[in-house]
């Protein structure tokens, strides 16, 4: 997604560039996730790009062929295939200070010479899978990483593991398996959200085609109140008692709002309240979207919720956290990805030969999640400290970076500069400032025992704290003051 938008953008100012690409098609994380129930969960009609907004999505949180299929037209209409170099993988990449030049290595075995690097790995896309005892003997697959050759049909399906992930898949799969039963060790938050699984209707897609800036208003309606103003529940308030429950009043009211949601399915089950009704406060964790499509399909006969961990496998089944056996014709991982790793597994060494994810180490970060000091003309698309917790598009994130990156480029071409880099006080600065403000957000709330959002030593450094707008202000223009350009 954000590939292929460096890319546009590249294109249309004039500099020559080429896309490597691991994969064999366009769409990042909408090309490998193919599970059955992969949408999005976040508005369609803010999760695009807003200069190819699409006016057509036929669902309001489109399915993973309708977003593939976006990505692959807006590749074909600004033609930036030809620029790819597909099924390609970057093995990293090294600063040669006195060229001036980053020399890429491809695992073709060939090097690339570039003037400037810019990374667009994403966060969620080397699949997590955790080290577990013992062995299946049968088809064991990640979510990411879906066999379809496998046919489900009647089969007794064991899926560890629910986030957003698990949270699509079984709904989806419910009803063709023999049975499934869902390892799940922490209780997810649910937004309800009608809309969810909706077809968008004649009468608005011809509004969103026909009537001026109407589009542009339904946009903006998911981007302020459905994103910005929505940050405040995620924000602890010190004053406000044992924060073990919920941390605001804010924070609380969607406590009280999500639990009624659950209830309100399955009240009458109180041994499934006991295991829906997450014991965090609520947006610890990425809350889900849903429309009651999940507690449905719990509550199926041939459906099974397990609140525990895994502990082993054994040849014909999976054995919980609390010893039970549950047997198995298939195991699903949806247990997401390394998102703290993150880079993995690039080798990115700047000037002297400084390795960038040895000097992160556990604590990723760039100034503005995009630039490093030490690594002269790298940027980084969706880095350290830029991903969206609450809501948000990450496309909006892409494009504020993009804009940004382009006129740092821009600079470096005009002035006739080797190098920029962001100076040390800056980004040193920008690390603080951000560090101190997600310790003051739900997400780092020691409340919540395990969370992707964290390191392993409890401490946030993937997601960005900050409400979209100001990140759009911030990236608006660099500020050439920022850095040190040779
Ligand atoms: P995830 O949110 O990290 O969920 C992983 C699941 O695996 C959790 O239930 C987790 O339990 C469990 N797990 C991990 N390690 C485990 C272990 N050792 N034993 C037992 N259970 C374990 O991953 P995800 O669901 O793939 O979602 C990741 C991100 O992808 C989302 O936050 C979102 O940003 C994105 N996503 C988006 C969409 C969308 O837009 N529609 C859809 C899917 C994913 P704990 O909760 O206890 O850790």
């Amino acid at each position: 997604m954000s590939g292929l938008l460096a890319a546009i953008r590249l294109q249309e100012s004039g500099f020559p560039y080429v896309v490597v690409e691991k994969n064999a098609g366009v769409g990042g994380t909408w090309w490998e996730n193919t599970y059955p129930g992969a949408r999005v969960d976040v508005g369609n009609h803010f999760y695009c790009y807003s200069s190819e907004p699409s006016d057509h999505w036929t669902e309001y949180f489109a399915r993973q062929p309708e977003l593939q299929a976006y990505f692959q037209r807006v590749l074909d209409e600004h033609g930036i295939g030809g620029h790819v170099r597909w099924k390609t993988e970057v093995l990293g990449a090294t600063w040669d200070e006195a060229a001036g030049t980053w020399s890429v290595e491809l695992d073709s075995g060939e090097f690339l010479t570039a003037r400037a690097v810019i990374s667009a790995v994403g966060q969620l896309n080397r699949p997590f899978v955790p080290e577990v005892p013992g062995e299946f003997a049968g088809p064991s697959f990640h979510t990411a990483r879906w066999d379809h050759a496998v046919d489900l049909a009647g089969k007794d399906v064991v899926m560890v593991g629910a986030g957003a992930t698990g949270f699509q898949v079984a709904p989806a799969i419910a009803d063709t398996v023999g049975s499934l039963t869902v390892i799940q060790r922490t209780a997810q938050w649910m937004f309800p959200n009608p809309n969810y699984h909706e077809a968008v209707g004649p009468g608005v897609r011809w509004a969103l085609r026909h009537l001026p800036f109407y589009g542009r208003w339904f946009r903006f309606l998911i981007f302020w109140p459905g994103c910005d103003t929505g940050l405040a529940a995620a924000r602890v308030d010190d004053a406000w008692g044992p924060q073990h429950r919920s941390v605001s009043e804010a924070n609380d009211f969607a406590r009280v709002m999500f639990t009624d949601w659950i209830t309100g399915q399955v009240g009458h089950d109180p041994e499934l309240v006991a295991k829906v009704v997450p014991d965090y406060p609520p947006t610890a964790k990425r809350t889900l979207q849903d429309n009651g499509s999940w507690l449905r399909a719990l509550t199926r006969p041939n459906v099974a919720l397990v609140r525990a961990g895994v502990d082993r496998l054994e040849p014909d089944g999976v054995v919980d956290g609390t010893g039970v056996k549950h047997p198995a014709d298939v195991v699903v991982w949806a247990t997401g990805f390394r998102v703290n790793d993150m880079l993995l597994p690039l080798r990115i060494r700047g000037r002297d030969g400084k390795d960038l994810r040895e000097e992160w180490g556990t604590r990723p970060r760039a100034y503005l999640g995009m630039t490093v000091p030490g690594f002269p003309n790298f940027f980084m698309m969706y880095g350290p400290g830029t991903n969206l917790a609450s809501s948000g598009s990450l496309i909006f994130h892409s494009e504020c970076e993009i804009r940004y990156i382009v006129r740092c480029l821009r600079h470096l071409a005009d002035g006739g500069h080797a190098a920029l880099e962001p100076r040390p006080d800056k980004y040193d600065d920008w690390y603080g400032r951000s560090q101190a403000e997600l310790r003051s957000m739900v997400w780092s709330s020691p409340h919540v025992e395990h969370n992707f959002f964290k390191n392993a030593d409890g401490e946030v450094h993937s997601l960005s704290p900050w409400r979209l707008v100001d990140f759009w202000t911030w990236t608006r223009e660099p500020d050439f003051a920022d850095f040190v350009i040779r």
